[in-house]
């Protein structure tokens, strides 16, 4: 795996080329509906991937296309069937779930059944139909979209469980894919993904060794904790950096599993502090200017450490209880 691949866990790294046909010459001497479609339709299917840079910017972003889409009437042009990345679709149901939208009066028969159509035969996901990676966060993207949709139509949950356990590497953490390095985010995305498909209850540290879960647990619990580093904060990797995102990685990873206790919260805290801004949100590494995703996790974080005033999470869907129950 090459380079920090935290910064945008939910987005490819590799983006496609476009087709590099010129389009044909502009005509000044009408409204060219067609080629405003065509560009926001292109638009459209680009998003997850040129404005990677721009995570604040996206739902602004997809508001201008689909907006624009709509005012050229030509919204038939896209569709969650064919256009809509996996990661997109967790974003935008998990928004609808955290302001008490009722996912039951979607046509989610249709989400699920373009989702299924994504899974690989070794039971990976990939985001978008066409020539994309697979690897854990799709699955993760996936599990998690059945499970807010209260409807496991959209994958085969024994194949994809396969997958994950061929993720776990001989160090005890999860690697994306099989055979590639252990990596926090990728630990989470394994966990998560299990816990969300119902393969993890809440006695999984007494069921360690149950012969229906092959994950090896207590390697995992083993790596996990190792991650925990001499400043108290938590890093994705072995040699790397204590990083505010991984406080959520891990520390998620953990409450999952039950295994809380075992991480020095005090020491953790203290890190997190560090990486608290003057200007509000946290930054990745102590001192550091804040992101949005980093101050997403970082809130995150103190909340799994039981901050008061702060609601608790759902771990395994990344939002609050309330908004993953619904109450
Ligand atoms: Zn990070």
């Amino acid at each position: 795996m090459e380079g920090d691949r935290d910064r945008g866990l939910l987005y490819d790294s590799d983006p496609p080329s476009p087709p590099l046909s010129p389009p044909p010459p502009l005509s000044l001497t009408f409204f060219d509906r067609e080629r405003h479609v065509t560009f926001l339709e292109m638009m459209y299917h680009m998003l997850p991937y040129h404005y990677q840079s721009q995570e604040i910017n996206h739902l602004t972003l997809a508001y201008f296309v689909i907006s624009g889409l709509d005012i050229l009437d030509a919204l038939d042009r896209i569709s969650i069937q064919n256009g809509s990345h996996l990661a997109s679709t967790y974003c935008a149901l998990a928004i609808l779930k955290i302001v008490g939208y009722n996912l039951s009066n979607m046509d989610s028969e249709s989400i699920l059944t373009s989702m299924r159509s994504l899974q690989q035969p070794d039971g990976s996901f990939m985001p978008i139909h066409i020539g994309a990676e697979r690897d854990l966060r799709f699955l993760y993207c996936a599990a998690a979209i059945c499970f807010m949709l209260n409807n496991w139509n959209g994958m085969d949950r024994e194949k994809a469980k396969e997958y994950i356990l061929n993720c776990q590497s001989y160090d005890g953490g999860f690697g994306l894919t099989p055979g590639s390095e252990s990596h926090g985010g990728a630990t989470y995305c394994a966990i998560a993904s299990l816990r969300l498909m119902g393969f993890i209850g809440d006695d999984c540290l007494s069921n360690a060794s149950a012969p229906s879960s092959k994950a090896n647990i207590q390697s995992l619990l083993d790596w996990s904790l190792q991650r925990q580093v001499a400043d108290g904060g938590i890093q994705g990797r072995p040699n790397k950096p204590s990083d505010t995102c991984y406080a959520f990685w891990i520390g998620a990873t953990m409450g999952t599993l039950g295994a809380n206790k075992f991480i020095d919260e005090k020491a953790l805290r203290s890190f997190l502090l560090t990486c608290q801004s003057e200007c509000g949100g946290f930054g990745k590494f102590p001192q550091e200017l804040p992101d949005l995703y980093h101050s997403y996790y970082g809130l995150a974080a103190f909340s799994i450490l039981g901050e008061a005033g702060l609601k608790p999470l759902c771990l395994e869907l990344g939002v609050t209880e309330a908004a993953a129950t619904g109450l």
